[in-house]
């Protein structure tokens, strides 16, 4: 088979305002980016809040990633053309925009694969339409911005060593996790420690993809937690006055991206905070539209059930203007003998005892997706390796917990892969079954709303805090913001906070060991295990494998 790169470059896009037309949108409800992309303007996206249609909405999530692969993007994308294409109903996808950080590192982008991808693949994984750098820009100028604070005035008396806003570069660069800045003459500005976050891990992407227009983006942006003053009061960045040059900066990108599958469904592609250590989830504005604009609105949550899975149902969901109608696991026989085995050396051989044994982190992530009372359905991203012993037995371990299960090829074929499991998701869809059930309460205080998550979703036996993590509670119990709602940031290969834990571990200790107040996106990152929020490149980078010839065609992508 052609590798992604090859087939989106050898299908022909249709103008983007053809597939505008698709969801009701006028050539002058665009701001096109050139022939295949746009962004939706004000007037269109004012006009679809104030229609009274809202779709059904379906959440693609899956088991814990492992390096046989699992394919969520490639059944979203699949899927939707499924829905669109071959059951003819008005379907949206909407997708996260991929960071161009990991593009370089390890291999693997978020525009799906075969037969099942949005395109153009290239441009989405790169500069797109330049919603990353617009961030990167905001994050960098609210930095300097507060620098020259404390150089030229500092009547707050801010406390140059306790300033929480973190610079940010779509760059996986170890080396600027710790920097020191305003070294040298005094001119130079005031030296202190700082550090980078990858942009998809800064507030402001939190931010961009939970505001609902202009006005709460720079409200929220306003409400963010700049630092503490050397007599530990709390500054804001609307006390120092920056909150609109930042949303002047980011207006722009706060507009959902329109772009298109392979097969020509509409795809919002915006917005993109990691699962891991943010929210996980494509921006509220896209899916708001979505949902007002189709009749289903396919959106993906990023890794497994207990990261973007969770994050989704317990804080996302809240934000939008319709909760979900159904959920999809999506799971692989690879990757489940890969829970079981620990190794990809025999995964193109059929194990059913590998398979057996691994079902429980499946099992775990239906189940997980089922306590949300929203209801759940598997499908099978079948391999060509696959055996039909295994596929079929994969299928009837699901069935036996009570949740149906579909066999699904969209990366080999297309919509056409799987157009009796579109019919299944539509019917759960549209089955009015389900009625969204928290893993906490709302006013829940912030260690019993982390130790829900950790005993209901992770299935730890308690929960261990370092005495930092136990000293930031105290100060946001002072600040009054200890019930807001937890982001755990967690490692994505384990439901422990060790990622070498593989399948269903029980009885585990999770360890938290660092709370930070996100105050501008209305949340608190709860930090366990090893996570980083500025990731290295591995030994081999996928850039070295990447190029680009006389004509402007790239190469190695994916
Ligand atoms: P995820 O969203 O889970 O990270 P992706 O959908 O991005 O996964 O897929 C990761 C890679 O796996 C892509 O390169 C894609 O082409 C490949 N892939 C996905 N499904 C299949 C499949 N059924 N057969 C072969 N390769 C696949």
């Amino acid at each position: 088979m052609k590798s992604d790169i090859q087939i989106a470059q050898e299908t022909q896009e249709l103008p983007i305002n053809e597939i505008a037309a698709k969801i009701d949108l006028a050539d002058n409800d665009l701001e096109p980016y050139g022939y295949d992309k746009a962004k939706i303007n004000w007037k269109a996206i004012q006009r679809s809040k104030e229609n009274n249609h809202l779709g059904k909405l379906i959440l693609v999530t899956s088991i814990s990633p492992t390096p046989a692969g699992e394919g969520k993007s490639t059944i979203t994308i699949g899927l939707g053309d499924a829905i669109n294409n071959q059951l003819h109903k008005k379907t949206i996808i909407a997708l996260r925009e991929p960071s161009m950080g990991p593009v370089f590192g390890l291999k693997g982008g978020a525009t799906g694969g075969g037969m099942a991808q949005i395109i153009p693949m290239e441009d989405i994984n790169l500069h797109f339409t330049g919603d990353m750098h617009a961030l990167t820009s905001a994050i960098n100028t609210l930095a300097a911005l507060v620098d020259n604070y404390l150089y030229q005035d500092n009547s707050l008396n801010l406390d140059p060593n306790r300033i929480l806003l973190k610079r940010g570069i779509d760059v996986n660069d170890r080396s600027l996790r710790k920097v020191t800045i305003g070294e040298g003459s005094k001119f130079n500005g005031i030296e202190h420690q700082s550090s980078f976050a990858i942009t998809v891990a800064n507030e402001l992407m939190a931010i961009l993809c939970l505001a609902n227009d202009i006005n709460d983006l720079k409200k929220r942006i306003g409400n963010m937690l700049v630092g503490y003053t050397t007599d530990d009061q709390p500054v804001f960045v609307k006390q120092l006055g920056f909150q609109g040059a930042i949303a002047a900066l980011l207006s722009n990108a706060l507009k959902p991206n329109l772009v298109q599958t392979l097969e020509h469904t509409p795809a919002l592609v915006h917005g993109g905070p990691f699962a891991n250590i943010a929210h996980g989830a494509n921006s509220v504005m896209a899916t708001n539209l979505a949902l007002h604009l189709s009749d289903y609105t396919l959106t993906e949550a990023g890794f497994g059930s207990d990261l973007g899975g969770q994050k989704f149902m317990d804080f996302v969901s809240k934000h939008l203007d319709k909760k979900p109608d159904a959920s999809v696991v999506v799971a692989t026989v690879r990757a489940l003998k890969y829970q079981a085995e620990g190794s990809t050396e025999h995964l193109d051989e059929e194990n059913l005892d590998a398979l057996r044994n691994g079902f429980k982190n499946l099992e775990r992530h239906m189940n997980n997706m089922r306590s949300y009372n929203v209801p759940v359905i598997v499908l099978i991203n079948r391999f060509a390796t696959d055996s039909e012993n295994e596929l079929e037995l994969l299928k009837q371990l699901v069935e036996e917990q009570g949740i149906k299960a579909e066999i699904v090829n969209y990366h080999d074929a297309g919509s056409k892969g799987g157009i009796q499991a579109a019919q299944a998701v539509i019917d759960l869809a549209n089955s009015e079954k389900a009625s969204l059930k928290s893993t906490y309460e709302e006013n829940d205080n912030v260690k019993t709303k982390i130790e829900k998550v950790a005993k209901n979703i992770y299935h730890a036996s308690n929960v261990e805090y370092s005495d930092k993590a136990e000293e930031q509670i105290q100060e946001l119990e002072k600040l009054n913001k200890d019930k807001l709602p937890v982001i755990i940031a967690k490692t994505q290969y384990s439901f422990t906070d060790d990622k070498k834990l593989l399948g269903a571990p029980n009885d585990f200790t999770l360890h938290v060991k660092g709370i930070n107040l996100k105050n501008g996106a209305g949340f608190i990152v709860v930090t366990t295990g090893h996570v980083l929020d500025m990731p290295g490149l591995p030994k081999h980078p996928a850039a070295l494998d990447i190029d680009v010839d006389d004509n402007g065609k790239i190469s190695g992508l994916f």
